[in-house]
């Protein structure tokens, strides 16, 4: 690896996250750039472990990018996103920063799951197949007990009957309640669902909340995009506003949505509510 000491910024250790309970996510000062679009801007967010945070914000103001920082997906231009300390995608020697290797971001990366839009399973494979993919591939987990596995967590979404059919011969609904099984399957500490219902018809969008709400008391960390108003007021134990690559506002569900301290919050609210 070849020490840039440009990007990201260096860790000073007054700023070190703190080692905490499992699945603590700490993102410092976050900012990235596409050419001169600024879409991350000082994003400072702490995500206790075990906790859900609900993001809001208009299409644009840099919700995506902040969640696929968090993988690794993205590279951020300055600050560091650490989940129980330990830095996501570098590691820190002296007062260098070195980029992991591949191999070594892969690893680090399963300790977070991630949840799409438009579900991205395998179409090729079965559901079954679906899930039990990465835990072989990427973990080396036995087939025969990530297949075991795997039933059950087709049992926790409501699917233990489907784990020899298609993506395509499951509705929107149940497809992306395998995408969440596939996502558990891995073990992740952190969770992240980037409007996981948006894709769905409306009659749909309650069987994937209700996985969801089943989650957010296993005590998995979770970060959701969501505008699904009713929903983050009953899980999240934090919500977040975001406009242009900023965190406007943050604070309990019932702050943020009877009190919002921002015109452009209350705005936002306004439309979607
Ligand atoms: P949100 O999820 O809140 O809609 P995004 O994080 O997807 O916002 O995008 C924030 C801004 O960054 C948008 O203006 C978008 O067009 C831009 N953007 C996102 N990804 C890229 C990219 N790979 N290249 C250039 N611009 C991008
Ligand atoms: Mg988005």
């Amino acid at each position: 690896a070849v020490a840039d000491a440009s990007k990201p910024k260096i860790i000073k250790a007054e700023q070190a996250p703190v080692r905490a309970r499992a699945g603590t996510v700490t993102i410092h000062g976050v900012s990235k750039s596409y050419g001169t679009l600024k879409v991350l801007d000082h994003v400072t967010l702490t995500v206790p472990a075990g906790s859900v945070t609900v993001i809001l914000g208009q299409s644009g103001s840099g919700k995506s990018t902040l969640l696929r920082s968090i993988n690794h997906l993205e590279r951020v231009d300055g600050g560091f996103i650490a989940i129980d300390g330990e830095l996501i995608g570098y590691r820190q020697d002296g007062d260098k920063l070195f980029e992991l290797k591949e191999k070594d971001i892969l690893r680090r990366r399963v300790e977070v799951g991630m949840v799409f839009q438009n579900f991205n399973l395998f179409p090729h494979l079965s559901v079954l197949e679906n899930i039990v993919e990465a835990p072989v591939t990427v973990r080396g987990t036995p087939r025969k007990e990530a297949e075991a596995e795997a039933l059950d967590l087709l049992a926790r979404v409501g699917l233990a009957d489907k784990a020899q059919a298609y993506p395509r011969q499951l509705s929107g609904g149940q497809q992306q309640r395998v995408a969440i099984a596939r996502a558990l399957a891995l073990k992740p500490k952190v969770l992240l669902f980037d409007e996981p219902t948006s894709a769905l018809d409306p009659e749909l969008v309650n069987e994937v909340l209700d996985v969801i709400k089943e989650l957010a008391s296993s005590g998995t960390t979770l970060i959701i995009v969501t505008h699904e108003i009713g929903f983050a007021r009953e899980v999240a134990d934090q919500v977040v506003f975001m406009e242009r690559g900023k965190i406007l506002e943050t604070g309990r569900p019932d702050q943020i949505f009877n009190a919002p301290e921002h015109l452009r919050t209350a705005e936002f609210l306004a439309k979607v509510l």
